[in-house]
């Protein structure tokens, strides 16, 4: 019995007519390899963005469901062209929509959770010997509504289809060879991972490092799906993501993610009370305000300030809501920094390295780095930083944690 592969490729990888045919070619090669094989695809290069903006010069303030019906449409293109282009190779291909393909998604426009998916059409299209291609980023809930999967949602469908047609492996081909240690775009000697675990990878997903939708890692984690990264025009190795990594698992820091546009808000002159922090959080929770590092600091017996962080983005409508419960809530302001930036280190063996927090202020410290919030898991360490300090940050850390030595890999192996 032959089994099933899954392969995903993003925007940059389908974004021209050469490259769709390039795509046709590494989808043949891997029929060839006697697999059935799914295909999940992005929209065409920035089709997305695309689609935003011309949303946005219609009407600044869309409705979500609309936002899904328009944005769902550039996945579609890719499908139908990547289906034609297998077809001219004598290739049997159907392509389908992400609700033909049966995924069901909870009833939330714009970042929708899949909640189940229906295999038997798709699994009829693969005994019957064709190439299945799925659009990406796009589910239908159980009344019929057409929604996405937030931002680089594909990576997402790629993995659950995996998972749920108990798929052998699920290669994403990006326009990048791998996970690396940091981004090489920024920092020069920045290495491939040969392999990084589940919970580091989420951590690098979740903390910015673009390469991977965190609710991807966290579907293949649960669902224990291999996932390889690789580059879609190179034919090199990729990284593997997986539950242990015995090669590399005693590196104390594997990787560092970086993100700019944080900005801090304090609200300041709180009633020191029991249920402060509750009900703020409650309240911007309530409006599904995602806030990130927090920091509690005592005035006096009766005032506390409350500051944390959040995307810049979400800067105005925080305060808007925060203002609107003023009352309630008893603070006397609100302050705001912006132009900030979170750099943060992960691995995996930072839970019994005692430390490793302390040799990261060290470094920065000597760098004459200011750090201005931060936050610890078992497997990270998060700093905030002015936004200028922040790639001379992470080259710093790199360097000092050793990422680029190649050496240090091989020693441990
Ligand atoms: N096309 C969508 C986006 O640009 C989904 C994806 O590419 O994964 O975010
Ligand atoms: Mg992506």
């Amino acid at each position: 019995m032959s089994t099933i592969v899954v392969q995903k490729f993003g925007g940059t990888s389908v974004g021209s007519v050469e490259r769709i045919q390039h795509v046709a070619g590494r989808v043949i090669k891997e029929v060839e390899n006697g697999n059935k094989v799914v295909v999940v695809v992005s929209a065409m290069g920035k089709t997305t963005d695309e689609l935003l903006t011309l949303a946005n010069a219609i009407n600044p303030h869309p409705s979500k469901r609309d936002m899904d019906m328009l944005l769902t449409t550039g996945e579609q293109i890719t499908i139908s062209l990547l289906s034609m282009a297998l077809q001219m190779r004598g290739h049997e291909a159907v392509s389908l929509t992400g609700w033909q393909a049966g995924i069901r998604t909870e009833p939330i426009h714009g970042n929708a959770r899949i909640t189940n998916i229906e295999t038997d059409l798709l699994q009829s299209y693969l005994d019957s010997g064709k190439i299945v291609i799925v659009a990406g980023f796009q589910g239908i809930t159980a009344s019929n509504e057409i929604t996405t999967l937030g931002r680089g949602g594909s990576d997402t469908t790629a993995v659950a289809l995996a998972a749920a047609l108990q798929a052998e492996k699920c290669d994403i081909y990006t326009d990048v060879t791998g996970v690396f240690t940091t981004d090489p775009r920024y920092v020069k000697d920045a290495r491939k991972l040969a392999a990084i675990a589940y919970d580091e990878m989420l951590e690098l997903a979740n903390l910015g490092a673009g390469v991977l939708h965190p609710r991807a890692v966290e579907f293949a984690k649960n669902y224990g799906v291999q996932l390889v990264v690789r580059s879609s025009m190179e034919d090199v190795e990729g990284t593997i993501i997986e539950e242990e990594v015995s090669m590399e698992k005693n590196l104390v820091v594997r990787g560092i993610a970086f993100e700019d546009q944080i900005t801090r808000i304090t609200v300041c002159g709180l009633p020191n009370e029991l249920h402060t922090l509750s009900t703020i959080f409650t309240t911007l929770a309530n409006h599904k305000l995602n806030v990130d590092i927090i920091i509690q600091t005592s005035m006096d017996k009766d005032t506390t300030n409350i500051s944390f962080s959040v995307k810049t983005v979400d800067v105005s409508e925080t305060i808007e809501v925060l203002d609107q419960y003023q009352d309630r809530l008893g603070f006397t302001s609100i302050e705001q920094e912006s132009g900030l930036a979170k750099v943060s280190i992960v691995g995996s063996g930072m839970v019994s390295n005692p430390g490793v927090a302390a040799e990261m202020f060290q470094v920065l410290a000597t760098e004459g780095i200011r750090v201005k919030m931060v936050s610890t898991s078992e497997i990270k360490v998060s700093t905030v930083v002015d936004v200028n300090e922040m790639v001379h940050a992470v080259e710093a850390l790199h360097v000092a944690f050793k990422l680029g030595e190649e050496s240090v890999e091989r020693v441990m192996s």
